[in-house]
């Protein structure tokens, strides 16, 4: 049985700040700390639920979060930037599920920690066929593509709840109760790691035995659309071929998700002004 533990920073333990999670800020070395602490109690969980291997994707800013001489010794770690699947780099057809650690909620989510799609700067909203998504969504939907399902999540409890209402009941460990964009009363590294131990645990046990949550698996074609935050960006962004642009709005169509995941990629990368 094979895990991706896909960790991204604004959902992991105590982070409540952008400048905990920049690496030009000088709080930035403690929390990849605690980064790497919450991916480490996921993967002693995988292994101790029966996973036979463990791959990690570095899912924040370049992708050079997690400090590879603290992982645990059996995982291996996709690190830097750009690659072919970003926050979801080691995603392939042998992976049987993944576990989402320090996920966050989609842009425009209130009580929600450092909520954003993928850049606070370029993306107002994303729908894959109509339906809002955030992080959580875009690459639950690109791992249902691949067949397998989000088995476990940690983050606040708006990150949890966002993705239990997309995937089913995977198992969720809210590592802090947000209270705002920038504010949390927030459990300490010693009570989450246990916490996140338990539930990746649970949720391998799960899945060897049939009874975690089915992959999400978006209707092909895709239609990905992107609210952009800037009127230039969408003149950018509509240079991309087959794109459809209504106001600041840029949709195009993908023959499958994981099409529609680089796509999604593009557009951003466009809208970079
Ligand atoms: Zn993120």
């Amino acid at each position: 049985m094979k895990i991706l533990i896909a960790a991204d920073m604004e959902g992991i333990t105590g982070v409540v700040h952008a400048d905990q999670t920049d690496a030009t800020h000088p709080e930035y070395q403690r929390f990849r700390r605690l980064m790497t602490a919450d991916v480490n109690a996921a993967i002693r969980g995988a292994f101790d639920g029966g996973a036979d291997e463990v791959v990690v994707s570095d899912g924040h800013g370049g992708a050079r979060n997690i400090l590879i001489e603290e992982l645990d010794g059996r995982a291996r770690l996709n690190s830097g930037s750009p690659s072919p699947f970003s926050m979801m780099q080691g995603i392939d057809g042998d992976i049987q599920g993944v576990i989402l650690a320090g996920y966050h909620a989609r842009m425009g989510t209130p009580n929600a920690i450092l909520d954003h799609t993928w850049s606070s700067a370029r993306v107002a909203g994303v729908w894959l066929n109509g339906d809002p998504v955030g992080e959580i969504g875009l690459n639950a939907a690109l791992a249902g593509h691949f067949g397998a399902p989000v088995i476990m999540i940690s983050g606040d409890q708006t990150a949890c709840a966002e993705a239990a209402s997309l995937v089913g009941s995977l198992e969720t460990v809210v590592v802090k109760q947000a209270t705002g964009r920038t504010s949390a009363e927030c459990l300490p590294p010693e009570v989450t790691q246990v916490k996140i131990h338990d539930a990746a645990k649970r949720a391998v046990k799960r899945l060897r035995e049939g009874k975690a949550p089915k992959p999400l698996r978006v209707v092909t074609p895709v239609i990905v659309a992107v609210e952009l935050i800037r009127s230039e960006m969408a003149d950018a962004v509509s240079l991309l071929p087959g794109a459809r642009r209504s106001d600041k709005r840029i949709e195009v169509t993908a023959d499958e998700m994981a099409a529609a995941y680089r796509a999604f990629r593009s557009i951003v990368g466009l809208a970079s002004l």
